[in-house]
């Protein structure tokens, strides 16, 4: 296998890669040669969506089932996790097809097989990763191998000038903020505002380019001038913004960001209200439940113990 050669092949379109992730459409043979295809292991971005509403005590193996059988296309339901890996009440799931996640999308519901339930669902965006050189610590700028300080390295944990070092014993210092904690700490001043840069650009791009009517279009470009490093992320931005917002005035633009701004508001406050009335169901379920056992005491009560007090009180006299 010493020559053995491998392709990277990019989609131009979501048609073409969910063509090309078909394993039943590739050839036996390839110029009559053995071959195998990989198919990446992680779908686009433009793939998946969030279920919002999804009690966190829930079993997904069979909600997976029953969303299944609505939509055949699912490839996979993983439960949402804030920090410290709590679970919360949102699932995201990847379609191997980008019409369906469209299709949801738009009707903003996603609906069990028996068509009665349904959730509300909201476009996914993947969690914004900050980059950092290994060579001389600085965030979201370029890697290691583009870095401008090559011949002058900065040391990962005591912030001086020297090669990398992993057992360097100066004073730990941060490169970026100066304060005592490696380069790339999550408490890092510098990250936390690299962090929150991201977020807000994340949030003006998307909150443009994810207005329904549009989101056919942005399939393939939602992140591509962001810098994530997930495998899956198609390098070229094959689609151009459309020549309808080339010709708007740049204040129509505008109007149509805080437009979306608010259509992305009102969403999420509707998921929210969605995830308030099934807490609401759930504690009613509790009182009831509650109820019930108080009922059965009272019961215990007056028909076991009443009797035997007042046996032992005759006793007694
Ligand atoms: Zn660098
Ligand atoms: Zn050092
Ligand atoms: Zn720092």
């Amino acid at each position: 296998m010493g020559n053995r050669k491998s392709f990277l092949l990019y989609a131009n379109s979501s048609h073409q890669f969910e063509r090309l992730c078909n394993k039943s459409l590739w050839p036996l043979t390839i110029c009559s040669c053995n071959y195998i295809v990989d198919i990446p292991s992680k779908v686009p971005t433009s793939y998946s969506l969030i279920a919002t509403g999804i009690p966190a005590q829930w079993d997904l193996t069979d909600f997976e089932l029953d969303v299944k059988k609505q939509y055949p296309s699912i490839v996979k339901v993983e439960r949402m996790l804030v920090r410290g890996g709590t679970p919360i009440a949102k699932v995201r799931i990847d379609f191997s097809s980008n019409e369906d996640v469209q299709k949801i999308l738009k009707h903003k519901r996603l609906l069990l097989d028996d068509e009665n339930t349904s959730f509300p669902v909201q476009q996914y965006y993947p969690p914004f990763k900050i980059l950092r050189c290994y060579n001389c610590q600085q965030y979201n700028d370029h890697v290691a191998a583009n870095c401008p300080r090559k011949d002058t390295p900065i040391c990962f944990r005591c912030g001086q000038n020297h090669p990398y070092n992993p057992n360097c014993s100066n004073k730990i210092c941060c490169a970026n903020c100066k304060e005592e904690h490696l380069a790339g700490n999550p408490s890092c001043r510098v990250k936390i505002a690299e962090r929150n840069k991201g977020k807000s650009n994340l949030i003006t791009s998307n909150g443009y380019k994810s207005y329904p009517t549009k989101a056919a279009f942005t399939a393939w470009t939602t992140t591509t001038n962001l810098m994530f490093t997930s495998d899956c992320q198609p390098s070229t931005t094959a689609m151009a913004p459309t020549s309808l917002e080339n010709s708007n005035s740049s204040s129509s633009i505008e109007i149509s960001k805080k437009l979306d701004l608010i259509l992305n508001k009102i969403d999420y406050l509707t998921g929210e209200h969605d995830n308030l009335k099934t807490n609401f169901i759930n504690v009613n379920q509790q009182l009831r439940s509650c109820q019930e056992t108080i009922n059965l005491l009272k019961i215990f009560l007056s028909e076991q113990i009443c009797p035997l007090i007042v046996e032992v009180g005759e006793g007694i006299m």
